[in-house]
């Protein structure tokens, strides 16, 4: 009995002089019984949490948050078999709020081995666990919708994708891109652009259930994983219901926004059985959504991957042309319809393919415009164009015009202006004898930077024709505001001249208008004496097709004009 108590005396004095040392040690710490009722705890423990010391000493340590049953089990087995636990714990300050601490607890025993005590070691630690959260979400997370970045979906897809391919499920990948987002964007401005982006992501996650994941993944291209599918068809329902999330208008500073989607569609393991695969594949399936129009879904089907294998091949193939000179140009002339002389000359790319002999640019230049080809091609396509000029002009044609036509991707880039100068300077040719054809749609992308560029090259003196006039979105007010010195009006409404009233009202108006701003019209497809009448009648100024010449090479135009 004496001993005993003479060993507690000397356990409490071992105690005081531990506290002692850490009083005012820079961590917390926090003295319990063996039962967790609070006997000390130290000033920089007080500090932070904000009680004063007689508001805990006597407490169960839970007065500074509870500890889940998991952790709280494990603490008392290492504890009762005489070890440290460490771990982080989330607890509370007296004003209530939350604070994260890295805690080390140890038993202290008396003589016998028996715990009297625990002596509970802290740190403040939420500062670091803000700034990895925060780092963790920049990594994760997208920042303007709050959504899961590509790099968390992909990382979820792979980890979806083995458990479903353990447990035989499916799994859909639906990719969704929202149409003609570029226009409202530039229409809008960035700051409003990026609102309905957020409206959007929230539209798309309000239709999803909680085990499935919406990711903003670029721009306007969003990408949702369906993470078990009981049947195909499940999948079409919610794609249906993701589009039609958006047919409500978005309202945004008193106006009304409406917008759709196109959408494709993958399965798992149908369609791919790795995430790379699934996510090309629901890629895929959305531009036939696109080609269909948008406002609408599609399923991946096996086509489409023979179809882009081909575009892949052809890729290289047109590549490989350039460098082989495997293209050329074809050259149809345009006429004055008053005096029925030669005014122009377009300039139309063909390539002569080993295999599959001469391709029509409807089929390589969407391709072409896809993969940036369009770039080197169309340099390629300007010097010719020029060069040739200058040996016609040399010999001895008329100062007429050669026209070429470039690309909207092509138009938007920098440093054009600069490369038309260096190419007619390379062909010594005057610029007025250059017309550059761009169609109406390659203003609307970006009307600021394209209004830039055309005053530059009008200040050189090249002219600016707008081409397929009347199948854009455009009206003739609009082009106003453009240094425009040519209109062509589209082949649609001459073919159509003598069949639809519309047409004739449209063509019409069209040179009307534009001799009122001083523009000139040509007429593109005239195939018929009777489409040449209306267009002399009309006064429009100029005229090109079939009825006067199919695009030929350059020896044949030399025979015919020179
Ligand atoms: P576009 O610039 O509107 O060219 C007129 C197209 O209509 C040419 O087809 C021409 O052969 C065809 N055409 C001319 N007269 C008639 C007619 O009376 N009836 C009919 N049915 N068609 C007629 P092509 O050469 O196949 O060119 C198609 C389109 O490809 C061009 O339309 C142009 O947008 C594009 N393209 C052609 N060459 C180039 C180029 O060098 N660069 C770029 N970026 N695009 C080009
Ligand atoms: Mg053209
Ligand atoms: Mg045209």
């Amino acid at each position: 009995m004496i001993t005993n108590l003479e060993s507690d005396l000397h356990q409490d004095e071992r105690l005081a002089k531990l506290f002692k040392s850490v009083e005012s040690s820079p961590v917390m710490i926090m003295i319990t019984d063996s039962a967790g009722t609070i006997e000390k705890v130290n000033r920089k423990l007080c500090k932070v949490t904000g009680y004063r010391p007689a508001e805990l000493v006597g407490s169960s340590m839970t007065v500074l948050g509870k500890i889940d049953d998991r952790t709280l089990q494990e603490m008392r087995r290492k504890l009762e078999a005489g070890a440290e636990w460490t771990g982080k714990l989330c607890s509370m300050k007296k004003c209530g709020e939350e604070f994260w601490e890295e805690v080390s607890i140890f038993p202290i025993q008396d003589h016998e081995g028996l715990t009297t005590h625990h002596v509970k070691v802290a740190e403040d630690i939420t500062l670091r666990k803000n700034t990895e959260e925060a780092i963790r979400f920049l990594a994760f997370y997208d920042n303007l919708t709050n959504l899961p970045n590509r790099r968390l979906f992909i990382d979820r897809l792979k980890f979806c994708i083995n458990r479903n391919r353990r447990e035989q499920e499916l799994l859909a990948v639906i990719s969704l891109d929202l149409d003609n987002f570029k226009k409202i964007n530039n229409a809008l401005g960035h700051s409003l652009g990026d609102r309905v982006l957020k409206i959007v992501s929230e539209r798309f996650s309000d239709c999803l259930r909680s085990s499935d994941t919406v990711a903003h993944y670029s721009g306007d291209s969003f990408i949702i994983m369906l993470s078990k599918v009981a049947h195909a068809d499940h999948v079409a329902t919610v794609a249906e219901k993701l589009l039609r999330s958006l047919q409500e208008p978005i309202g945004l500073t008193g106006q009304e926004i409406h917008i759709t989607a196109s959408a494709g569609i993958a399965l798992f393991p149908e369609d791919g059985d790795d995430a790379a695969i699934l996510l090309k594949n629901a890629t895929l399936a959305i531009q036939r959504a696109k080609m269909s129009g948008g406002n609408c879904y599609h399923y991946f089907d096996p086509a489409m991957h023979e179809a882009a294998v081909k575009r892949i091949s052809m890729e290289s193939n047109l590549r490989r042309g350039l460098r082989q000179q495997e293209f050329l140009l074809h050259y149809q002339p345009q006429f004055d319809c008053r005096s029925g002389r030669l005014s122009g000359l377009e300039a139309l790319v063909r390539w002569r393919d080993p295999a599959m002999g001469v391709v029509r640019p409807a089929e390589f230049i969407p391709l072409s415009e896809e993969t940036g080809f369009i770039l080197p091609l169309t340099e390629w396509v300007l010097r010719s164009a020029c060069r040739q000029r200058k040996e016609w002009e040399l010999l001895g044609l008329p100062p007429v015009r050669i026209a070429v036509n470039l690309s909207p991707r092509q138009f938007l880039q920098k440093n054009l202006t600069q490369l038309i100068a260096g190419i007619l300077e390379d062909a010594r040719l005057s610029p007025s004898l250059l017309e550059v054809e761009i169609t109406e749609n390659a203003l609307a992308e970006d009307v600021l930077a394209a209004r830039k560029i055309l005053g530059t090259l009008r200040q050189m003196g090249v002219s600016i024709a707008i081409d397929d006039f009347g199948t854009g979105y455009s009206s003739l007010s609009q082009l106003k505001s453009f240094p425009i010195t040519t209109l062509k009006i589209d082949q649609s409404f001459i073919r159509t001249l003598n069949d639809e009233t519309s047409s004739a009202a449209i063509v019409c108006a069209v040179i009307a208008m534009s001799h009122e701003m001083g523009i000139k019209v040509i007429a593109e497809g005239v195939e018929n004496a009777e489409q040449e009448q209306f267009l002399k009648e009309q006064e429009c100024d100029n005229a090109q097709g079939f009825l006067y010449g199919e695009p030929v090479d350059a020896d044949e135009i030399t025979k015919l004009f020179i």
